[in-house]
């Protein structure tokens, strides 16, 4: 039996922004046609730019041909219409904002104009995939990959099923991710957050509430993670690390200290203020702490720099190579 995309041969992409832009990317760069929509003619008529730079610095890392970039970005095409974009498309990712209403109706649209075998995926990071999937007829057909941000580098994809989503539209989404040379995972149950947005906004909800409570300042919470466990983590999970360890001693850790942590429902009070005040970070220079457009440069820059590194040490072969 074929792998379960094998009838796969084009793709639709909904939402030109940045995560559509570059899943766009992806699967035209493995030999996808993709026809790539957006409502905002700007982001359209500029897409194709922004994934011929994205091609052209991974080609300077070694990540991506140079010869096979006009190729590439000659497979997309760029269309305003949603009902065009469907034409030739058997698997369809969806990228535009995280809106419950949105998204449902991108979903219903969809399905009306899909013939039924037409796998539809959502891109959405913490939304209930059957919430999303909820007014459309064939509820089967739609599934969850939540791509990681840039998806051209991150490889992984969580695969999550809605309470009525098809085995086949999970092995079908999975083997194509596969084919792309993704690190597909498979979620069990459509929970949101899925499983990295639960465990990274734990981290997150704790890092903000040390500051708070004046434990430590931004810059050591920070120092903390990178220069400490954080180490571990590209190579140990936090199971496998607890496993390390002993899970009598994790038990140990776990039974005096879980008490202590924050569990409020509810977002941190400074995080509210910081917003309310417009200190949003990198968007307005002002955050934790200030951010000169020198220091933001230095960061993208380092995290590219990292995440080229780490594709070049675990590439897995292109086809044909
Ligand atoms: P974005 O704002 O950069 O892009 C969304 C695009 O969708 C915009 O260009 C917008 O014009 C377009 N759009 C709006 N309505 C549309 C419609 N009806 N039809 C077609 N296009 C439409 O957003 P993004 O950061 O790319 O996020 C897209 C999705 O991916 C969201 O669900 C988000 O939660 C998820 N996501 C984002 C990240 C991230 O780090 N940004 C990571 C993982 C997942």
């Amino acid at each position: 039996m074929g792998a379960c995309h094998s009838h796969v041969r084009g793709i639709l992409v909904v939402g030109a922004g940045l995560m559509g832009s570059k899943i766009a990317l992806l699967f035209a760069s493995r030999g996808y046609p993709v026809a790539l929509t957006d409502v905002n003619e700007k982001v359209l008529s500029g897409a194709t730019e922004v994934i011929r730079r994205s091609l052209e610095r991974m080609a300077e890392h070694d990540l991506a041909e140079a010869s096979g970039i006009d190729a590439a970005v000659r497979r997309i095409r760029t269309t305003g219409d949603l009902g065009d974009g469907t034409r030739g498309a058997d698997f369809v990712v969806e990228a535009v904002p995280e809106n419950l209403a949105l998204k449902q109706e991108i979903f219903r649209r969809l399905d009306a104009l899909c013939p039924p075998e037409v796998v539809l995926a959502t891109n959405t990071s913490v939304i209930s995939i059957t919430e999303i999937a909820r007014r459309a007829t064939h509820q089967e057909r739609i599934v969850g990959t939540h791509f990681w941000n840039p998806p051209n580098l991150i490889p992984l994809v969580e695969v999550v099923p809605g309470e009525h989503t098809s085995p086949r539209s999970v092995e079908v989404a999975f083997s194509l991710l596969s084919a792309l040379g993704k690190h597909p995972v498979r979620v069990k149950q459509d929970v949101p957050g899925f499983v990295g947005n639960r465990l990274q906004h734990a981290l997150w909800r704790e890092a903000v509430s040390i500051v708070e409570r004046g434990i430590a300042d931004a810059d050591v919470v920070d120092e903390v993670v990178k220069f400490g466990f954080g180490m571990r983590l590209p190579v140990l999970g936090p199971l496998e690390n607890a496993e390390l360890v002993g899970l009598d001693l994790t038990l140990a850790i776990h039974d005096y200290i879980l008490k202590y942590l924050e569990s409020s429902p509810n977002p941190s009070p400074l995080l509210t203020e910081k917003v309310e005040k417009g200190e949003l970070g990198f968007k307005s220079g002002l955050g934790f702490r200030q951010w000169s457009p020198e220091k933001m440069e230095q960061v993208r820059t380092a995290l590219e720099t990292h995440l080229f590194r780490w594709l070049r040490e675990h590439r897995t072969p292109q086809p044909g190579q």
